[in-house]
């Protein structure tokens, strides 16, 4: 049952297996997005605190550490450990995440639920990543060894605390790295429970370390840090070029960056209705717009333009906005008043620049950080709106005539992260999914996003691949090893 009085346990830096206060002694207020309240004073990690997790995480990674020396089948029943903790503790985290983030209950749940998932899929992998046996010119035998990439600093967002924090986590310790991990500045609860419950797991002191504080502090110091070897970053593309420059510039660590999107989801004219409408719907509305691959333009073929515009309104109108611990709300506060403040701005933009505002376009009620569901329709391809990453819930209507120009047009952007079309025709849905530069399409559905499933973005929507087997990939190092054999045999 979800819980609005959760208890707030762990506040400290989670360094080394242990709660720790800020070596400055600082704390920060996380924030409750539904009143605007502070929920609880967290440790401010700086670059003081920064450098003791990667010292503890350095050592984690020596040569005969006990983590090292862990069978890798070992290192997947620490993991499963870890997400059998995350279960047994679900509705408390879920809880938490309803807190800190805002969203409904039923999502947050299903965050977490997808977090375990993704917990358990790479636990399997820790005993099956292995190199190659190579028939190298010369007689030689060549061999490949995949090696953890050592410390790795892990940066995430607040728009799926836990979920982000899990699609880090697995995959870097299914490679049997050690983590330094900053939680975004708004969320960071979830993220020191999932730190106790890996104590409790069982991992060595210093593979897991937790560092909540703020971007160009905390975070700048993970970045910078010479014994760093690799970064992963979840967040906005603003901030993953000024991440890219700062590994470049300290160490050249390696870097992985999943960033924004202006995904497409392209609707076609041979379409049940209703269904797409509901597919374009939530493709948008989930979890309030925030969430970097929403479908944030709907291109909608000529013929069904006006039938789908006017049934996403009065699906739209009926969405339910509140307290997001009430079982019937689907839409709680935006993250923070940073946030409420940019989107009813792009509102203003798309007003001004001509789209036509269909309901919605106003902040609701005056506690807390809520924005009303909102539609634009008669949105053309040059207004603010439909280029820029709005992270907040407004849906963009466009209209198209043909296959071909709605694939230009979907193309026509910076990002790349992600794209849809609702088709009968597999004609249709096939030449879309291979012109369109994005890194996820999906056909007849939208986000549909799994532990198996690689995810990550084409152009400035970043570098690297997330979940299924590529997400291992940015944890690793490929070692030829070649041996000079006396004879060909
Ligand atoms: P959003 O726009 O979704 O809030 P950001 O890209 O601003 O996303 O933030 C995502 C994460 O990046 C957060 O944990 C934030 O603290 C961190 N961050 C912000 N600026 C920097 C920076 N200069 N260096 C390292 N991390 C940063």
């Amino acid at each position: 049952m979800a819980n609005p009085n959760q208890k707030i346990v762990y506040t400290k830096l989670f360094i080394n297996n242990a709660f720790v206060d800020a070596q400055s002694g600082k704390k920060f207020a996380t924030l409750n997005p539904v009143t605007g309240k502070t929920l609880a004073e967290v440790a401010e990690a700086d670059k003081a605190d920064v450098d003791l997790a990667v010292s503890a995480a350095k050592k984690a990674f020596e040569r005969g550490s006990e983590w090292r020396n862990l069978d890798a089948s070992q290192r997947g029943r620490l993991i499963n450990k870890l997400a059998d903790l995350i279960e047994e503790h679900k509705t408390e985290l879920a809880s938490l995440e309803v807190l800190d983030n805002g969203k409904p209950f039923a999502e947050a749940d299903f965050d977490i639920q997808c977090s375990i998932d993704t917990f358990r899929y790479y636990a399997g992998w820790c005993d099956k990543i292995h190199g190659n046996t190579i028939p190298a010119d010369g007689g030689s035998l060549a061999v490949t060894l995949k090696e953890a990439v050592g410390v790795v600093g892990q940066i995430i967002p607040w728009n799926y605390p836990l979920l982000m924090l899990a699609w880090k986590f697995a995959p870097a310790l299914a490679a049997g790295c050690t983590i330094v991990l900053k939680p975004a500045e708004q969320t960071p609860l979830s993220a020191l429970f999932a730190a106790a419950l890996s104590k409790q797991a069982g991992f060595p002191d210093g593979v897991i370390n937790v560092v909540p504080g703020f971007g160009e502090t905390a975070g700048h110091a993970i970045v910078n840090h010479p014994d760093v070897r690799k970064v992963a970053f979840t967040g906005s593309t603003e901030v993953g070029r000024i991440i890219a420059e700062t590994a470049a510039k300290s160490n050249l660590k390696k870097v992985s960056l999943e960033l924004g999107g202006k995904s497409p989801l392209v609707v076609m004219e041979d379409v049940d209705l209703d269904e797409a409408v509901e597919i374009a719907h939530n493709a948008l509305f989930a979890n309030h717009g925030q969430c970097c691959c929403c479908g944030s333009r709907t291109f909608v073929q000529e013929k069904v333009y006006d039938a789908f515009v006017a049934k996403s309104v009065e699906l739209t109108l009926k969405r339910k906005v509140g307290n997001p611990f009430s079982t019937d709300v689907q839409q709680g506060p935006q993250i923070d008043a940073e946030s409420q403040q940019k989107i009813l701005k792009y509102i203003e933009l798309g007003k001004k620049e001509g789209a036509k505002l269909e309901c919605g376009g106003k902040k609701w009620s005056n506690e807390g950080y809520f924005v009303e569901p909102t539609i634009f329709s008669s949105v053309t391809d040059n207004m603010t709106i439909a280029q820029e990453e709005i992270f907040g819930p407004v849906q963009s209507i466009l209209k198209f005539k043909t296959l071909d120009e709605v694939i230009e047009r979907a193309n026509k952007t910076t990002y790349g992260l992600a794209a849809g079309i609702l088709t009968k025709n597999i004609d249709w849905a096939f030449t879309f999914a291979r012109a369109v530069e994005a890194g996820s399409v999906w056909i007849n559905c939208f986000d549909a996003t799994t532990a198996q499933t690689p995810f990550g973005g084409y152009k400035q929507s970043g570098h690297g691949r997330e979940l299924g087997e590529d997400g291992l990939e940015p944890y690793l190092e490929t070692k030829t090893i070649v041996v000079k054999l006396p004879t060909k045999n």
